[in-house]
């Protein structure tokens, strides 16, 4: 039954209810709250059931037929939000808002907040990494973005120009899973977010009016960010519901603040997490982060997807870097401080929303301790931010808080004696009355001779008290027992007396939780007025845990301080790539990678597996580290400053897109081509060969003569096409290396040595070798290649524009332009698509050129 084709007068009332929110809400799953249990219905019902297993069942709802229906216990609800969040789906829960007991009739129901991937505060909250709900705006002639991290309050907006794809790189760049557009934006942007990249893409047009929120954006002058982030405000408040004050003032990001590069060199150099399997052990985050703080890692990983590109702040994170190593008893002191800090920043987005409960005040109370301490240490590093210590707030969570306090705020047991003289006054009468009814045990024992005889307290009858069924008989009508409750082998009494004594107790119990709760509340709303003041300090902590983890993996990983130059020189003497370093079990091979002035493109070749691919991530890894203000895996390193890398390294294909290897790679090759400059650097490992030789040749000359003629940046290149290296001889700012292999009595040892000169041996029957095709099929390919060899055909580069040019009135002797390519090709080293293309081909060229003489 489909909840659009229903006739609602026909619809129960509690059913009509429910149909009006859902009409509100209608991309959410409605959590209905009823009694003891959270229902859904219709569409929602069959998805849920079906997501979470549980059982379809019909609710009767005025129709013929029942409606779809399926339930959760509203305890356990949150186990089964994030279930649907993870699955990317839209959670509203919809609460009773009046007490059902004390309600004629329908009881009032609204959705008090919808939960999403990306606003979510749940405890599955990765605490290593930001959790970002993004926007984009399009203002026709560029976008709009801003970002928020409802948990921590971080607020930032971009304006970003250009083309579709630059949206789409800073999207998925930053990870974002969950992003809302305005309702002009280009449908081919959502269908890619959506399709490709696998993000909950919502389109909103309203903008946040309210003024309640502005200070978000009071400083900010330009209309269109202003927009943007009404745009994503909205949509957070109206999500969120809750009191989301600890959102704090928009940093607005202008990309030439950081090194910009994008998803696919995030990935290929796995910064944060392996291209193989997703994982965060054994990315460069992995190797780099010894952050003491939740916060101090997440700092981390945004520096390492933002490194910066000011000399000024690179610097002054080296100098700390260094410091630190240099005061390692005052690190290590700073060390056992952070130990005992907690996530301040999430500690403080809790505490505004509402969330919270003791164990959080207790956190942050151990947090503030720490700060005095810390704040010493800061000085006598001479760092150049100062942090406040908070002595006040402190004082007050230390005489409050019970340092055993439970997770729940309506029990009771959270407020220390001696902080509120009505508490303490209700909490005497409570256990004197306690006392008392303890010594009424002993005396009613006495009286009655009853040596088994117990004072006991239930939830249904309260106090009571207990006589095993052999003793019932000693009791006497005197002693004004009133029988109360039968059990198997005993009977259950109270007293005037006792009932006297429990109403007090219950009394102050209740009265003692209330307050209690009140007093707590209290402490909360002191605690929010110094919100902004704590997320500076969390800001602080943040960055000096990171530096601190910096100079940790220098010492451990011997990393050398960067010379950051202003020249367009490139000298990492002894560079290593820092994470295959540590995983690898043999030792690792330092090479040099030295790029003049006069040399802007390295051309690498090398047989397969010398470790060409390696070697040119470890160049773009060691960039980013060093304008991360983290020491670098190098004797020496000279830099400048880059301002954008552009890789295309392996073949990770995308499946999903259903485009082609060789299309993706083309794509990428033309990104760099259009968007690098001078102070850029370009990382292609092996481009072109996804297409036929000839083909894959020719625009890999081409593309190395176009990057060395106009873009001039710093480029390494790696090819299996030893023709290229051929280009040396033109192209004055390339330079060919190579990697060098050793072999001996036919086996070849890979010696991952980096070279001048060129090579031109593939060794790829050796890595056959070593992967144990048969020795048979091994022996057959070697008898192959030495009738090659001997034939010795003569490979070229054609660094003429066009390859074949053929003159009629050339007085040299004619050749056939068509036979000479016959002769020139080697069938074994193509596929049989490449050779049918080839012939293709041929055949297209053999009619161009009888056409020719017709004319
Ligand atoms: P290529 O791209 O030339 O085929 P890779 O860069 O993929 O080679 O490297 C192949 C393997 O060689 C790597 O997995 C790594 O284990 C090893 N390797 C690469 N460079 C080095 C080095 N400098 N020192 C030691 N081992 C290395
Ligand atoms: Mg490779």
């Amino acid at each position: 039954m489909k909840r659009s084709e229903v006739d609602r007068n026909k619809l129960s009332p509690m059913m009509q209810q429910y149909m009006d929110i859902k009409d509100k809400y209608e991309d959410c799953i409605i959590f209905f709250r009823l009694g003891d249990f959270y229902e859904m219905f219709f569409d929602d019902a069959i998805l849920t059931s079906r997501i979470l297993e549980l059982t379809l069942t019909g609710k009767q709802a005025g129709l013929e037929e029942k409606v779809p229906m399926c339930g959760i216990p509203h305890h356990a609800y949150a186990s089964y939000v994030d279930e649907l969040i993870d699955k990317g789906y839209k959670v509203a829960i919809c609460e009773q808002l009046e007490d059902p007991k004390e309600t004629k009739g329908m009881v009032k129901r609204d959705v008090v907040q919808v939960i999403t991937k990306g606003t979510r505060l749940d405890s599955n909250l990765d605490s290593k990494s930001n959790n970002y709900i993004a926007n984009i705006y399009d203002f026709s002639y560029c976008y709009g973005i801003s970002y928020a991290d409802v948990s921590t309050g971080e607020v930032y907006a971009i304006l970003v120009e250009g083309e579709q794809d630059n949206v789409i790189q800073e999207i998925t760049r930053n990870g974002f899973k969950e992003v809302l557009v305005n309702e002009t934006i280009d449908r081919e942007i959502v269908d890619t977010l959506r399709k490709k990249y696998d993000i909950l893409v919502s389109i909103e047009k309203d903008l946040l009016e309210s003024t309640e929120y502005s200070y978000i954006y009071k400083d900010i002058e330009d209309t269109r960010i202003v927009k943007t982030l009404q745009h994503l405000l909205y949509y957070i408040i109206e999500t969120k519901k809750g009191n989301l004050h600890h959102l704090q003032s928009c940093k607005i990001i202008k990309s030439s603040m950081y090194l910009e590069f994008d998803i696919n060199t995030k990935k290929n150099l796995e910064l944060v997490e392996t291209l193989r399997n997703r994982e965060r052990q054994y990315s460069l985050l992995w190797l780099l982060d010894k952050c003491k703080t939740a916060m101090g890692s997440r700092y981390l990983k945004n520096s390492i997807l933002n490194p910066l590109t000011n000399k000024k702040e690179i610097e002054r994170r080296y100098d700390m870097v260094s410091l630190l190593s240099t005061e390692f008893i005052l690190r290590d002191d700073l060390i056992k401080c952070l130990e005992n800090v907690y996530d301040l920043e999430r500690l403080v987005g809790r505490i505004t929303y509402g969330n919270l409960n003791a164990k959080d005040l207790l956190q942050l109370k151990s947090s503030l301790k720490e700060l005095p301490t810390i704040k010493n240490i800061l000085e006598e590093l001479h760092y150049d931010k100062k942090i406040e210590t908070f002595e006040e707030l402190y004082s007050l969570l230390d005489r409050t808080i019970l340092e055993d306090a439970p997770f729940t705020l309506h029990e009771g047991h959270l407020i220390k004696e001696g902080y509120n003289q009505e508490l303490d006054e209700l909490k005497k009468i409570r256990s004197g009355s306690k006392d008392f009814i303890l010594s009424l045990e002993k005396e009613e024992k006495e009286k009655t001779g009853i040596k088994n005889l117990k004072v006991g307290f239930n939830k249904v009858f309260g106090y009571y008290i207990e006589v095993s069924k052999g003793q019932v008989g000693l009791v006497k009508e005197e002693y004004k027992y009133e029988r109360k409750q039968t059990l198997a082998n005993c009977e259950r009494f109270i007293t005037p007396l006792l009932k006297e004594k429990e109403n007090i107790i219950l009394g102050a119990e209740e009265k003692i939780i209330s307050l209690e709760y009140k007093i707590f509340m209290d402490i909360r709303e002191v605690i929010k007025r110094y919100v902004s003041d704590l997320q500076k300090v969390a800001k602080i902590i943040s960055e000096i845990d990171m530096l601190q983890s910096f100079s940790i993996t220098s010492d451990l990983y011997k990393f050398t301080r960067p010379e950051i130059t202003t020249e367009s020189v490139l000298k990492l003497v002894e560079c290593r790539h820092p994470v295959v370093e540590q995983v690898m079990k043999e030792k690792y091979i330092p090479n040099d990678i030295i790029m003049d002035k006069t040399t802007n493109i390295l051309l690498i070749t090398g047989p397969n597996m010398a470790g060409k691919s390696t070697y040119m991530r470890q160049c773009a890894i060691t960039i980013i580290m060093a304008q991360m203000g983290c020491f670098v895996p190098c004797k020496s390193a000279t830099l400048p400053i880059f301002d954008k890398i552009f890789t295309r390294i392996g073949a990770s294909d995308d499946l999903v897109s259903g485009e082609s290897t060789f299309m993706i790679e083309m794509k990428e090759a033309n990104r760099a081509i259009s968007s690098a400059t001078e102070k850029s650097l370009i990382l292609f490992d092996e481009l072109g060969r996804g297409t036929a030789t000839y083909d894959g040749m020719s625009l890999a000359q081409a593309i190395l003569e176009y990057i060395h003629d106009t873009i001039h940046a710093k480029t390494m290149f790696s090819t299996h096409y030893h023709e290229l290296t051929a280009l040396e001889k033109d192209l004055k700012k390339l330079k060919n290396v190579h990697v060098s292999a050793l072999e001996e009595n036919g086996k070849v040892t890979f010696l991952h040595k980096v070279k001048n000169g060129a090579v031109d041996k593939s060794y790829g029957i050796h890595v056959a070798s070593l992967a144990h095709l048969p020795n048979s099929l091994i022996e057959r390919a070697r008898d192959i290649l030495d009738v090659y060899e001997k034939k010795n055909i003569k490979k070229e580069t054609f660094t003429q524009t066009s390859l074949f040019e053929w003159n009629e009135n050339d007085s040299t002797p004619k050749v056939n332009p068509i036979e000479e390519k016959i002769k020139e090709i080697n069938p074994l080293e193509m596929t049989p698509m490449e050779a049918l293309n080839y012939l293709y081909d041929l055949k297209k060229e053999l009619k161009s050129i009888n056409q020719d003489k017709n004319n």
